[in-house]
């Protein structure tokens, strides 16, 4: 019914599409497992819902859907005592629902890696997280497009290694190009198309998302389209550092143990 990455990761007010043969009665509902940390486990648990969709403490007797607040109940499965607390609005047409409330609030947590290489940055990185949870869309983007404008420069330079030999000097030469411009945009439009094949997870180009959405956030007026843009950009910079760093490791230990194959052979 809910989907479990709507209850676990999505942020007040952001809104979520729904299915159009979703039933009107709740009674047809299925309740979602969900996996978030637990506080006294001390560690990521299976929460299983404890309640059923109408109990919202005011119309128990009513199970239609339409223009009503759902209060769901969450209880983790290891030690069955903390608990986490839903509440989300449908609306009337049906087609939308987002949350209103959350009990524990929606963390501020920051990717660990990302904390690390962002170093004096991350502060604007943290602030952008704080207005997400908000759902401040608008400041939300505004700290996000800080952020990549602060590293786009350094992350395209990081991404040198991860290019084959043979188009090495390409990307150089773009890199180069990208140094005339202050227009981070105009940066990442210069060197988008030669992002290599690991950076490019199912194909999607993940610079060249970031360049429309860089763009389009300019024209979303609202909170609400921004707060999706704003994802979306988080999303991005995030898989971004993380691959790179993922990469440069695997490609030392690569060449380290290579290398001590081959000292091994001519011993
Ligand atoms: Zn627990």
């Amino acid at each position: 019914m809910f989907p479990k990455e709507f209850l676990e990761d999505y942020s007040l007010f952001r809104k979520l599409k729904l299915d159009s043969d979703l039933s009107e009665r709740v009674d047809y509902w299925y309740k979602v497992p969900i996996n978030m940390n637990c506080s006294l486990c001390e560690s990521n648990q299976t929460f299983n819902m404890t309640n059923a969709f109408q109990d919202d403490g005011f119309e128990e007797w009513v199970l239609e859907a339409p223009d009503r607040v759902f209060h769901l109940k969450y209880i983790c499965q290891s030690c069955k005592t903390f608990d986490r607390r839903f509440f989300i609005y449908v609306n009337k047409e049906m087609d939308t629902c987002y949350k209103v409330g959350q009990y524990p609030e929606w963390e501020i947590k920051m990717d660990k890696n990302l904390e690390e290489i962002l170093g004096k940055h991350s502060k604007t990185f943290r602030k952008g997280l704080v207005c997400e949870a908000q759902g401040y869309g608008i400041g939300a983007f505004s700290y996000y497009r800080r952020i990549t404008e602060e590293i786009i420069d350094e992350l395209l330079d990081s991404i040198v290694d991860l290019i084959d030999e043979k188009d090495k000097e390409e990307y150089m030469s773009a890199l180069q190009q990208t140094k005339q411009t202050r227009v981070t945009q105009d940066k990442i439009n210069i060197v988008k198309d030669l992002l290599p094949l690991i950076l490019r997870p199912n194909g999607v180009n993940p610079l060249g998302v970031l360049h429309s959405e860089l763009s389009e956030g300019l024209h979303a007026e609202t909170d609400e389209a921004c707060l999706e843009v704003a994802n979306h950009i988080k999303s991005i910079l995030t898989f971004l550092i993380n691959q790179i760093i993922k990469t440069k490791e695997q490609n030392r230990e690569f060449s380290e143990s290579m290398k001590s194959l081959l000292n091994k052979k001519s011993k």
